[in-house]
């Protein structure tokens, strides 16, 4: 392990996946063993036991599934839904889209509460629309990746009473008090915050959670997504016994694992991960607004930690700043919003780029984008 480094590559700073320490890409490299091996039973059950600490829940029901991001919204679809069911979505952005198509394509019935862009759905706005209907579920997006925009989980937590919170991006980049926050479903994904390859669908589940699911009355709609068949193994395993339903990507449980000890046991807590995640957020905003650019999420309330969106100058495209910084070993992206993806780019500062300091990822970053903002403009004036 000592001699293990990673292959020369460019800096990946986009909103996932990211970079991954050493230890996480040397324990996906560890042979394949059985998924019901004396061997792999613990791997599993310590990322089931972590995933609930770097959450704060003290009793959530795990479920790590290879799939994507995505295929947690297919879970909550398939398993807390029943045709013709009402489901509030607060949308801040392409994400919200995504969401609310998922759950209409399972038959749900979705209002929508659509933030302006750049904007989170704000208090006034939630309780209106919660005093309009009854809902079965509200769900948001924590972080929507498209914009930057960051929701308050809190306030929306304390003001409804079942709520999912769609958190691919802002696990482990934003702080998130499951319990304490009465938040119901929080759905995430290996590949950003969590720091591992990209590949799991990770889903935590509250007790009132998995009380709607056992009381609903028609069938789940789905079979690899149903919780029905996952429960079982998600609790075997955790309680040191093998069973099996679908084969485990058991490389990329052990990555998983191996991030999930750095994020709970290194040297760094979890609070001043968040802290640090903050501090490399103020530096990036800092470093662009320097440069005269201006940011997409509309104030800081509203701005996520773990990444930026960031407005390009006049009379500048996507083509001009994206591949310019990857010609200088750092990989960013353009804007993933529908109405406007052509007007800013985004930049990831998540996982050890922000918490390993002596890495001087952020360093790098500032100084590649100050150079080719600075080239750029300089061509448009001469
Ligand atoms: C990335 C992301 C998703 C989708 O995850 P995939 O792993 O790409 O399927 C969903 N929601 C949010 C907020 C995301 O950032």
């Amino acid at each position: 392990m000592s001699t293990f480094k990673q292959e020369p590559h460019k800096l990946l700073v986009i909103p996932g996946p990211i970079e991954v320490t050493d230890e996480v890409l040397y324990a996906n490299a560890y042979p394949p063993v059985a998924h019901t091996s004396a061997e792999f039973i613990p791997v599993f059950g310590d990322s089931i036991r972590l995933t609930r600490e770097v959450l704060y829940s003290k009793d959530a029901q795990i479920f790590i599934i290879a799939g994507s991001g995505t295929l947690g919204w297919d879970q909550i679809a398939a398993n807390l839904v029943e045709a013709g069911d009402s489901v509030l979505v607060l949308n801040s952005g392409y994400f919200g889209d995504s969401f609310t198509e998922c759950l209409r394509a399972y038959g749900a019935h979705v209002d929508e509460v659509r933030a302006d862009f750049g904007h989170a759905v704000t208090q006034a706005q939630l309780e209106k629309a919660l005093s309009a209907k009854k809902y079965k579920l509200v769900a948001f997006t924590h972080v929507d990746t498209s914009t930057a925009v960051l929701s308050d989980a809190k306030m929306i937590g304390e003001t409804v009473k079942r709520v999912i919170s769609d958190a691919v991006c802002a696990a482990a980049s934003e702080e998130i008090r499951m319990d304490a926050w009465n938040l119901d479903v929080v759905m995430t994904a290996s590949q950003k915050g969590l720091g591992a390859p990209p590949g799991l669908s990770i889903l935590a589940a509250s007790r009132k959670a998995i009380a709607v699911f056992e009381k609903r009355t028609s069938p789940v709609a789905g079979f690899y997504a149903s919780w029905k068949k996952w429960i079982p193994i998600m609790n075997a395993y955790e309680a040191g016994k093998p069973m099996y339903f679908a084969t485990p990507p058991v490389n990329l449980v052990r990555a998983y694992r191996q991030s999930l000890l750095e994020i709970t046991g290194g040297p760094v807590s979890l609070e001043e991960r968040f802290a640090l995640h903050r501090e490399a957020a103020e530096r990036v905003k800092a470093a662009a607004t320097k440069l005269g650019l201006k940011m997409v999420p509309a104030s800081p309330s509203v701005a996520a930690n773990g990444m930026s969106a960031i407005y390009l100058p006049d009379g500048v495209g996507v083509a001009d700043i994206v591949p310019r910084m990857a010609a200088r070993g750092v990989v960013v992206t353009g804007g993933l919003h529908k109405d406007t993806k052509d007007k800013y780019f985004r930049i990831g500062h998540m996982g050890t780029t922000v918490v390993n300091k002596q890495r001087g990822d952020i360093d790098k970053v500032i100084a590649v984008l100050t150079d080719v903002v600075n080239e750029v403009k300089h061509k448009q004036n001469a």
